[in-house]
């Protein structure tokens, strides 16, 4: 499959990686928005968070575990943001379900 994300899970494009178990590769984003940015995301394959179903949600659950893990272990304290893309109006410039984690500096709400 042509899918980005797909071939650094493979490690066939390189990262930093984070994290990995046998349901999620964390790894640090190449053009970072924040001090701390870090991708996580599923290995299988899911194309955005509009495809996520009763059949393949709990991976998302535990995406939500590992943020919380590495927030802390990044020293996160006063707080981090999760933020998912999906689809164009949303910015989602690669096709594989992912989540930012990032943190270490303010967020402003509403985001742009
Ligand atoms: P999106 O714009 O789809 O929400 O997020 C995609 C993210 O992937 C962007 O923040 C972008 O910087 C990151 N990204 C794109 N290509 C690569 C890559 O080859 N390696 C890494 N580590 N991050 C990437
Ligand atoms: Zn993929």
């Amino acid at each position: 499959m042509d899918c980005l994300f797909c071939k650094i899970i493979a490690g066939e494009i390189p990262s930093k990686k984070v994290y990995e178990d046998e349901q999620v590769y964390a790894f640090y984003d190449i053009d970072p928005q924040a001090p701390v940015h870090i991708l996580i995301i599923p290995k299988a394959h899911i194309p955005s968070a509009a495809q996520i179903t009763a059949e393949n949600s709990a991976v998302v659950a535990h995406i939500f575990e590992v943020a919380a893990k590495l927030a802390a272990e990044a020293g996160l304290k006063d707080g981090f943001r999760v933020v998912t893309n999906c689809g164009d109006s949303a910015g989602q410039s690669v096709k594989h379900l992912h989540f930012h984690l990032l943190g270490g500096r303010d967020f402003t709400w509403p985001p742009g």
